[in-house]
C-alpha cells in the first residue's frame, strides 16, 4: 500500500478512481488559470484530491468583496492585499504538503500561454472573461491538452469539458469571441457563493475523470441552476468546419501588432495597463504612488486611493511585474487620467 493511502482512502474507494486512478492523479500536473471564485474552490478540491503539481496563475490581489465566495482567503489577505495566487498557495501548502504548488502573479498572454499549457496534463478555466478562455482554448487545442470550461452568473453555472479532437472546442460553439461589453458580468448581476461552489465542484469532478480515464470523459455541457435545482446535460457535436479544432487556426495565439495599451476587465470593473517598456520605470512609479500617500502592503503591490472629478472613489494598484490597475471604472480614458495625475511626473 502506498504511504499516502489513508489520506485518499475514501476517494480511492470510489470505483472509477481506485488505486490506479489515484496514482494517475498523483502523477498529474494541472494548470489553473485564475484564482478567484471558481479558482479557490477548484484549487482546494484538487489539492485535497492529491494532484501531483498545481500551477496557479492569477493577476489580481485579494479584496474584501472577494471573501463572500473566494474560499481560500480571509480578512488578513484582503487587508494586506495579498496576490491571490500567493495567498491561495500559502493556505494550500498547509492543507496538503504532498502537492507541489506553483504560484504565478501574472497576466496570461499570447506570448506566455504556450509554455504554461505545455507543462500541464489538464487546464482548469477559472477565469471571468472570454478573452482568456479563447487563449486557453486555442493553446490547448494546438497542444492537444484537455481543458474544462466553467462560467457562473447569478444562480446559474455552466461547465464544459473540452477534449481536443474528440468533442467540441469553444470555437465550435463560438467561432469568434463575443464582445465583453455585450455580456452581463457578476459585477452587474451578482453571483451566489453556492453557484460558484457547485460549478467548480462539477469542473473538478470532470478533472478527476479526465485524469483517471481520459478516454471516457463525457463532453456534454452541464448547465445548472442552483436556485431551482435544475441540471441539464446538453450533448453537443463538434463543428467539423471549426476554424480552431478542424482547420487548425489559432487566432488568439497570434499577437496582431503590438500588445494592447490597456485591457478593460469587465467582470472586475477595472482597467489594466501593461508593464512599461522600460523596467526601470517600475521603481519611479512605485515611488510616485508612495509620494502621493499610497501604501506598500506587501512586496508585490503598491496602492493609492484616489477620487475622480465626480467624487467617485478608485484604487490605483501597481504590481511588481509592472502592470497597473485602476479599479471601479471601465473607461480607459478616465483610468489613464487618474493614473497620470497620480504619477505627477512626465517620466512615468
Ligand atoms: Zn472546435
Amino acid at each position: 500500500m502506498p504511504e499516502t493511502t489513508p489520506r485518499y482512502a475514501r476517494q480511492i474507494r470510489c470505483a472509477p478512481i481506485g488505486e490506479a486512478g489515484q496514482a494517475r492523479i498523483r502523477a498529474a500536473t494541472v494548470l489553473q488559470v485564475g484564482c478567484g471564485a471558481l479558482g479557490t474552490v477548484q484549487a482546494e478540491l484538487l489539492v485535497r484530491a492529491g494532484v501531483g503539481r498545481l500551477i496557479i496563475i492569477d493577476r489580481d490581489v485579494v479584496e474584501l468583496s472577494n471573501l463572500q465566495r473566494q474560499i481560500c482567503f480571509d480578512e488578513e489577505d484582503a487587508r494586506l492585499r495579498r496576490p491571490k495566487a500567493e495567498a491561495a498557495a500559502a493556505r494550500l501548502r498547509r492543507v496538503n504538503a504532498e502537492v507541489e504548488i506553483e504560484a504565478h502573479v501574472t497576466h496570461l498572454t499570447p506570448e506566455n500561454i504556450r509554455s504554461c499549457v505545455r507543462r500541464a496534463d489538464l487546464v482548469m478555466d477559472a477565469t471571468d472573461n472570454f478573452e482568456t478562455r479563447f487563449l486557453i482554448n486555442d493553446a490547448c487545442v494546438e497542444a492537444g491538452i484537455p481543458w474544462i470550461y466553467g462560467g457562473v452568473l447569478g444562480m446559474e453555472g455552466t461547465v464544459m469539458p473540452v477534449r481536443p479532437g474528440v468533442g467540441p472546442c469553444l470555437r465550435c460553439l463560438l467561432p469568434t469571441r463575443p464582445e465583453a461589453s455585450a455580456l452581463p458580468t457578476i459585477a452587474d448581476v451578482g453571483v451566489l457563493s453556492t453557484t460558484v461552489t457547485i460549478t467548480a465542484s462539477t469542473q473538478v469532478t470532470l478533472a478527476l475523470w479526465a485524469l483517471t480515464d481520459p478516454g471516457g470523459v463525457d463532453c456534454a455541457v452541464r448547465a445548472l441552476d442552483v436556485w431551482t435545482g435544475a441540471l441539464r446535460r446538453i450533448p453537443l457535436k463538434r463543428n467539423l468546419a471549426c476554424p480552431c479544432c478542424a482547420r487548425r487556426e489559432f487566432p488568439s495565439l497570434e499577437a496582431a501588432g503590438p500588445p494592447p495599451d490597456h485591457t478593460v476587465m469587465w467582470a472586475r470593473n477595472a482597467v489594466m495597463f501593461p508593464p512599461p517598456a522600460d523596467p526601470a520605470l517600475l521603481a519611479a512609479r512605485a515611488a510616485a504612488l508612495l509620494a502621493a500617500g499610497g501604501v506598500h502592503p506587501n512586496d508585490d503591490v503598491w496602492e493609492l486611493a484616489v477620487t475622480d472629478d465626480a467624487g467617485a472613489p478608485h484604487t490605483l494598484t501597481l504590481f511588481a511585474d509592472g502592470r497597473a490597475l485602476v479599479s471601479d471604472t471601465r473607461d480607459p480614458a478616465l483610468a489613464l487620467a487618474l493614473w497620470r495625475a497620480a504619477m505627477n511626473s512626465p517620466d512615468c
